[in-house]
């Protein structure tokens, strides 16, 4: 397909996107569980903004909305490979080739962003994609199977394939399948990894959990690092891979942000309800499975004295999977609660007294996603942004995203980056063409 009508087809399908929004959102919101704003919303404008340039999204609904610069309809034509002069007497040419068929393996906590961050710079870079959605919430994912067709693909050029994780699996082990992007958690990425090496070493990007830390010295502005801890752990539940759900204190700071902290977490407790209702900005967790799951953690780490539960961990209301946000504090280092991810509202605050101490802490996980300081000592910052194990870094900010630069992480967090311009780069091979001019 010639660059223009590729960049059409990608445009079109970011119009139907928009134009269905409401539709795809109540598909997510059936199965999900989250309710429209700020979630619903924001997830579907991510994944709008990733085929189509200059989209305002309000990204969380505490802070300003953002211009979202992703644009892959836009990166059409223009991601150019190089060339080297023939100083050897070698003309060299280096194309940036797509991969062929390439498929994207999502979860359930996020599933239209997840797509517009793979399908995106996956077609636009000429490959064939086959979306998998999660068998929890596979419905916009179905429904977008046919706005493709009406965008234009060429028929098979994106393909919905729903099942559950042993569909992941053929997927991850066919010999045709170039690639798998995945989106999900550690021992599945792990299999992704093995099914994939032992098929035709297709290659993989791993976007996995987190534990991510947010440090809070006692310099920082008390308003703004409560916010951001709050909203980094509330957000969708909890259910977002680089929620705040370690938050580590300086000791001077610590009783008034305790105090802070307690109080936002409890108001979230006026905004959780229905999700078809528009006062509600928190829904239930995703299911059955997940409720009893995080109530079981919690239980355990209460009566196993893993940490001192302050607040919340009970079930919320009458009806539904609702789960009132839980603060353990002084936990165990070695406790499930303060090691595992939970992906549910369960949080861990520690104290801390020096740097050296509270960098130890941070990375002492198995996890690398983000991580977070809060303080208004601008080389204190700097230094810490070097010292953190993780992808990505946020000063004065946590459990947030930009959309321009790289998102991914270190360790077991995963292998590869996604968006800006290091998607295109995971979507396609360099080859490199030598040309003989000594003859
Ligand atoms: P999961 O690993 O259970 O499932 C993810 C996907 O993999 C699903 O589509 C599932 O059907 C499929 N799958 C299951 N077994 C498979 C197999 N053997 N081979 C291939 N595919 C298989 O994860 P989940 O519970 O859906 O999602 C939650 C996890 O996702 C959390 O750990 C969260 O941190 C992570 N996550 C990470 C990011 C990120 O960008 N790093 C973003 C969102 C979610």
């Amino acid at each position: 397909m010639d660059d223009s009508t590729r960049q059409k087809v990608l445009l079109k399908f970011a119009d139907l996107i928009e134009t269905n929004q409401e539709y795809l959102a109540t598909l997510t919101r059936a199965t999900l569980g989250a309710p429209y704003k700020p979630f619903g919303k924001s997830e579907i404008d991510t994944a709008i903004g990733c085929f189509r340039c200059s989209f305002d999204i309000p990204v969380r609904v505490w802070t300003k909305p953002i211009l979202i610069k992703l644009d892959y309809a836009g990166w059409v034509g223009k991601f150019a490979g190089q060339s080297f002069p023939a100083t050897d007497g070698f003309y060299k040419v280096v194309r940036n080739e797509p991969l062929g068929i390439v498929a994207g393996i999502i979860p359930w906590n996020g599933p239209l962003a997840s797509i517009g961050l793979k399908a995106a710079p996956a077609l636009a870079t000429g490959n064939v994609f086959i979306l998998k959605p999660s068998e929890k919430t596979p419905l916009a994912a179905a429904a977008l199977g046919k706005l493709a067709i009406e965008a234009g693909f060429p028929p098979g050029v994106f393909q919905v394939l729903t099942g559950d994780g042993s569909t992941g699996a053929i997927l991850a082990s066919h010999m045709k399948v170039a690639k798998v992007s995945f989106t999900g958690s550690v021992p599945t990425g792990k299999n992704v990894q093995v099914l994939a090496a032992k098929s035709n070493l297709k290659r993989v990007t791993l976007e996995l959990g987190g534990k991510s830390p947010a440090v809070v010295f006692d310099d920082a502005n008390l308003e703004n690092a409560v916010k951001w801890c709050v909203n980094g752990l509330t957000t969708n539940s909890g259910q977002i891979c680089f929620a705040a759900s370690r938050v580590y204190v300086q000791d001077g700071i610590y009783d008034k942000f305790l105090t802070a902290y307690r109080n936002a977490f409890a108001a979230k407790r006026e905004v959780m309800g229905d999700p078809e209702s528009a006062r509600s900005e928190i829904g239930p967790v995703v299911d059955q499975a997940q409720y009893e799951r995080i109530l079981r953690i919690v239980d355990t780490a209460r009566e196993t004295k893993d940490g001192k539960l302050v607040q919340g961990g009970e079930s919320l209301g009458e009806k539904g999977f609702f789960i009132d946000p839980a603060i353990f504090l002084d936990t165990a280092p070695d406790s499930i609660i303060a090691k595992d991810e939970i992906f549910g509202p369960v949080v861990v605050i520690n104290r801390f007294k020096t740097e050296e101490e509270v960098i130890d802490l941070s990375n002492s996980s198995r996890y690398g996603l983000m991580a977070g300081v809060f303080t208004q000592d601008i080389n204190r910052a700097l230094r810490l942004s070097e010292a953190f194990d993780s992808g990505v870094v946020g000063v004065n900010c946590v459990s947030t995203i930009s959309f321009s630069c790289p998102f991914g992480g270190t360790k077991e967090s995963g292998i590869g980056r996604e968006l800006g311009i290091h998607a295109l780069h995971a979507y396609t091979e360099p080859k490199t063409v030598l040309i003989n001019l000594t003859y």
